[in-house]
């Protein structure tokens, strides 16, 4: 499987090239030269299988010559060995026809656990039969971070290095990146805000003798391989509702628009998906393009589902790619062009493609309180706020779409964001037990200001103590 740019002017990879380079030369995104698909034999084929193998089965032409289907079996299996549910990814019914597809028994209780626990592995394997390493270096405001920290905590070839905005991210966030204690993982706690801790990151990567030094890497949504490995959770989802015989509807929390590109790529794939709800919080941008096809980048505006406050959705020049008809030179126009000008100009037929799948939704904080409370009335349900933006979403259905059941991706544990929840239910959510003694647990971080040099210089610092002795 080769990979192309959406913007039509970088060389084609394989998945290797793909999964260490992120982003494409010329500022497009990887997508396949073509999508695999499955004829419905091969679906029912595949009913039943746990979640490891469905994974490693539906990974294995996206990975190509990359890894061994015996490699990639074993990398699924050790990467999802670790989750607190043995489905892995659950399915919940929540009400007739209503279903929640809980993400959150990951390590870090978030839906990007699924992804990254398997890349953490991927990496350390092409690296490790290259003899190369390579340094991951990202910001966060919370989420992000710890699941890239437990994704290569202890990997042989790899090192991370997560900034995050000093006192001002949750005790929970923070502690759950701080006191993992590995020689590999290093914090910095930067005396700024989180566009501080970005545009940190954003000059390493410009600094190309630095970036060649350290071998600068990152793991961001951006990456196809994160986008390929939440395929296999809606598959598994549809699969137990009885497809391919039987349709299936998806709603998603959506900030950078890679989980529901994810549950797009199932359907391009042959599964019947039909219909996906993209699910906003206030920043409510990708509602106003679904409904109007009015794109136009607002303010970010801080939520109960802070995972959310996004405007501009990286992964959905993927899908604007193929809206296009695949049109390289079309993509990059537009993408010019939203970038100079604040408003994305889509092109009616696009945007009418768009609509014969997708809905938008959005919903305010006092509507995702009820919503939370709602589900805890009627179904006895706990559900974390930006979870709970989806499964209202997945309510707002029209009725000519509630005769297929409808699936709400579960982004979160409720336990990751207890106040909201306390407030809406009265129920203070409990951290599950493998997290129970986080408060007990020691931390490590750095303090330091922002400051490229001094940054620089903590990552060489921390990088060269895990080099083996006698390297230069
Ligand atoms: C990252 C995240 C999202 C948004 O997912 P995208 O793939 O960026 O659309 C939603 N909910 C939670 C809890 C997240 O951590």
């Amino acid at each position: 499987m080769r990979y192309v740019s959406t913007r039509g002017q970088a060389a084609s990879r394989d998945f290797e090239g793909v999964l260490l380079a992120g982003l494409a030369e010329d500022g497009g995104l990887f997508v396949p030269e073509a999508w695999p698909t499955l004829s419905a034999a091969e679906w029912r084929s595949l009913r039943g299988l746990p979640y490891p193998a469905l994974a490693a089965r539906l990974l294995a032409p996206f990975v190509g010559a990359t890894l061994d289907p015996a490699v990639l079996e074993r990398l699924c299996a050790e990467a999802y060995g670790g989750f607190a549910h043995p489905a892995v990814t659950p399915l919940v019914q929540i009400g007739h026809g209503q279903f929640v597809l809980e993400l959150f028994h990951g390590p870090t209780l978030a839906f990007k656990d699924v992804a990254l626990q398997l890349l953490g592995r991927m990496f350390d394997h092409v690296l490790a039969r290259s003899g190369r390493r390579l340094t991951i270096v990202g910001a966060t405001s919370g989420d992000t971070g710890s699941a890239a920290i437990e994704a290569c905590r202890g990997r042989a070839s790899v090192d991370i290095v997560i900034l995050h905005p000093h006192n001002r991210t949750s005790a929970v966030q923070r502690r759950q990146m701080t006191t993992v204690a590995a020689p590999n993982v290093a914090n910095i706690a930067i005396e700024g805000s989180f566009d501080d801790c970005q545009d940190l990151v954003k000059a390493m990567f410009n600094d190309a003798a630095f970036r060649r030094e350290v071998s600068l890497g990152a793991v961001n949504s951006i990456n196809f391989a994160r986008i390929a490995a939440q395929i296999p959770y809606y598959a598994y989802a549809a699969l137990a509702l009885g497809a391919p015989d039987r349709a299936v509807a998806f709603a998603v929390p959506t900030g950078n628009f890679g989980n529901v590109l994810a549950a797009w790529a199932a359907g391009r794939m042959g599964l019947p998906v039909e219909r996906l709800i993209v699910a906003s919080n206030r920043n409510d941008i990708l509602a106003r393009f679904f409904a109007a096809n009015d794109m136009r980048i607002a303010p970010v505006e801080p939520s109960l589902s802070p995972s959310m406050d996004i405007q501009v959705s990286s992964n959905f020049e993927r899908l604007l790619f193929e809206l296009l008809g695949r049109d390289a030179a079309a993509t990059r126009g537009i993408m010019e062009r939203f970038r100079a000008e604040g408003r994305m100009p889509v092109p009616e037929a696009a945007w009418a493609a768009a609509r014969a799948l997708f809905r938008g939704f959005a919903l305010d904080d006092p509507g995702t309180l009820s919503e939370i409370r709602r589900l805890h009335r009627e179904a006895g349900y706990l559900a974390d706020p930006h979870s709970a933006i989806g499964t209202a979403a997945a309510r707002a259905l029209a009725p000519e779409d509630r005769a297929v059941p409808v699936v709400a991706a579960a982004t979160a544990h409720p336990a990751k964001f207890p106040e909201a929840v306390e407030r809406a239910t009265g129920v203070h959510p409990a951290l599950p037990p493998q997290l129970a003694d986080l408060f007990e647990r020691e931390e490590r971080f750095a303090v330091l200001p922002p400051d490229l040099g001094a940054v620089q210089s903590a990552v060489r610092a921390h990088i060269r103590r895990n080099l083996p002795v006698g390297a230069a």
